[in-house]
């Protein structure tokens, strides 16, 4: 590729007309030059060799780009001798009407924008498995892992998210805090209200292009599309300087059609220009060729980045992102452990690892420190309940294991023999450590921050209480231990309803009988008791009894978390009510008991969630 996107990297008041202008045009004089505008942007012109002789006289003729341009030159130099910008890259000023410019930067190695959708399109596949603590924490490890960019939400569609992203707009400083919302000016309004808090927001509208969707599903024409586009882009400009655009299904829209949105959202003031494979329908080559596209027929492509969101129906999500890169795009959707609607998203883990062990074919470079993939991995799929199925790429567990007794060998000689990745730089730890009953408050604080948890005091001594009972019953505690009793510590914190007691009989003879004691949210304290099938059957019965909240058990699933009889069981289960599904998870080192949280916990965010659904509607 002989042309290089945008990075947006640095915001700075603009130097006056006047500051500018004068010493330009002296500058000219002195060279002995007529100040005609395409003199002026020769030398910029070079670093966008796509565009032609034609395309930059038209466009340097208008004279709000002369000015442009001419701001373009000095800022630059004033940032060079500042030491913010290096003098081999170069870049172009995007003038907001707030009186303020950022620069487009284009750097002399092209760096891809990671961009992080697992509390997004992720979330939205977890069944709204995450609460809001558990959503922050992702989010603090995401920005440990060097994402540029949090997509935090989609809080109009669901209330209960409103929240999550204002806290972590809030809370996590480092990448830009993206909102995702509908083409609708109210939606706009309301987005941004849950993310101006942050240190660089950025507004994501998304409305559809395919005549599919447009004609079946919006029963909208073309041209009420292209307007809602442009006038939302336009809204969310005026709020924030940072408008991400997303052509939803544009695999299977007219490019035409497509690149005619492009260029119209440029226009009213997006800043990222999104080309989805909403449905996991295209083949690499035809979506490289889309995205080729976009740079020939969208003659104002130059001020936007282009960016690919791909979902993996077919398997593709990751070839079809990174074919994408390989053809000019310079940002890319993903999330951990490619989880997401459907079969998912693409894989931010493979793509990363992908650019860094192939950097010879991609010549890309992206920001993300590679040694914590593992960690948020881990962490992600403890908080969603998704595992990671031990094939998986880069994290599966099986990902750097050799079983042919070849292979083996020749590892043992040289990992490179049949090791293209160091599981190191992957974040693998070595060895596993093991704590103790022995273990005290530091062993157990040093372990957590390992593990990529960063604990509230209160959290903590809640979280190393459990640790000190968990050790007196179990003589090795390890890291999968430590991540499944914090996960517990935390489902436990926004409850409505609390597990005080359970005791259960059975056995081959007798009749599964569970009585339970819970804490009802205003305090009382409920206890009953009954018959079941089994033992598990009798505890859900009885919690019926008391909760009474009408719902239907899809899936129930025992894991033991590590290995040996002693070990602390997991349950994950998931419950439907009102067609809306939640997980719950519970862990114990009795599955009974495990059971019993399960099931609360998943009561617990039914609950929630209604109680959010009814407070905006
Ligand atoms: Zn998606």
């Amino acid at each position: 590729m002989d042309y290089k996107p945008l990075q947006w990297r640095c915001k700075m008041a603009i130097p006056s007309e006047k500051d500018i202008e004068l010493p330009l045009l002296q500058e000219i004089q002195a060279a002995g030059g007529e100040a005609r505008p395409i003199d002026l942007y020769d030398s910029v012109a070079r670093h966008f060799p796509r565009l032609t002789q034609a395309d930059r006289e038209a466009r340097y003729q208008r004279t709000d780009d002369l000015i442009w341009q001419n701001r373009v030159r000095f800022a630059r130099n004033d940032l060079i001798k500042k030491g913010e910008l290096d003098s081999s890259d170069w870049g172009i000023w995007q003038i907001t009407d707030r009186g303020r410019a950022r620069l487009g930067v284009i750097p002399s190695r092209d760096r891809v924008i990671i961009f992080d959708t697992t509390l997004r399109d992720g979330e939205q596949a977890a069944g709204g498995s995450l609460n809001i603590q558990e959503k922050l924490e992702i989010a603090r490890q995401l920005e440990r892992l060097g994402v540029d960019v949090i997509e935090a939400g989609f809080p109009v569609t669901s209330p209960g998210g409103f929240e999550a992203v204002r806290l972590i707009a809030q809370e996590v400083r480092s990448p830009v805090i993206c909102v995702l919302t509908h083409a609708d000016l109210k939606a706009v309004d309301q987005s941004w209200e849950a993310v101006k808090g942050a240190r660089q927001p950025r507004i994501h509208i998304v409305l559809s292009s395919s005549d599919i969707h447009l004609f079946y599903q919006l029963r909208k024409s073309r041209d009420e599309i292209l307007e809602m586009s442009c006038s939302t882009v336009a809204r969310a400009r005026k709020y924030c300087d940072d408008v991400e655009f997303s052509a939803m299904d544009a695999s299977r829209t007219e490019p035409e059609y497509i690149y005619k949105i492009l260029e119209a959202v440029i226009e009213s003031g997006a800043t990222t220009v999104n080309i989805p494979d909403t449905v996991g329908y295209a083949m690499p080559d035809a979506f490289g060729s889309l995205i080729e596209g976009a740079f020939k027929n969208v003659p104002n492509i130059h001020r936007a980045i282009v960016s690919v969101h791909c979902h993996n129906d077919l398997g593709l999500a990751v070839a079809n992102s990174l074919e994408a890169l390989r053809r000019g795009a310079r940002q890319v959707e993903c999330t951990i452990n490619g989880i997401g609607e459907r079969a998912g998203n693409a894989s931010l883990e493979e793509i990363v690892m992908a650019i860094k062990t192939r950097q010879d074919f991609f010549n890309l470079t992206t920001n993300i420190d590679t040694t914590q993939i593992y960690k948020t991995s881990r962490l992600v799929s403890e908080l969603t309940g998704f595992p990671v199925q031990p094939n998986k790429a880069i994290v599966g567990a099986n990902a750097f294991r050799h079983s042919s007794g070849l292979h083996i060998d020749g590892v043992i000689k040289l990992p490179l023999n049949y090791e293209i990745m160091d599981p190191k730089s992957v974040g693998i730890p070595a060895s596993s450590l093991v704590l103790g009953k022995t273990s005290g408050r530091h062993a157990f604080t040093e372990r957590l921050a390992e593990l990529g948890y960063s604990l509230s005091e209160e959290n903590f001594s809640r979280a190393f209480a459990a640790f000190k009972e968990l050790a007196d019953k179990k003589k090795d505690v390890t890291d999968k231990d430590i991540e499944s009793l914090v996960a517990e510590e935390q489902r436990t914190l926004s409850e409505f309803y609390h597990l005080d007691r359970i005791q259960v009989t059975c056995g081959d003879r007798g009749m599964p009988t569970a009585a339970i004691r819970l804490t009802a949210p205003d305090g009382q304290v409920l206890a009953d008791a009954a018959l079941g099938t089994g033992p598990v059957d009798a505890v859900y019965q009885a919690i019926n009894r008391l909760v009474g909240v009408p719902n239907v058990l899809t899936e129930f699933s025992v894991k033991s978390v590590t290995e040996g009889i002693d070990a602390i069981g997991e349950v994950l289960i998931r419950i439907e009510s009102e067609g809306v599904t939640y997980t719950g998870r519970g862990a114990d080192t009795d599955i009974i008991v495990a059971s019993a949280k399960a099931y609360i916990n998943a009561l617990n965010r039914l609950l929630s969630a209604k109680k959010a659904g009814s407070k905006s509607s």
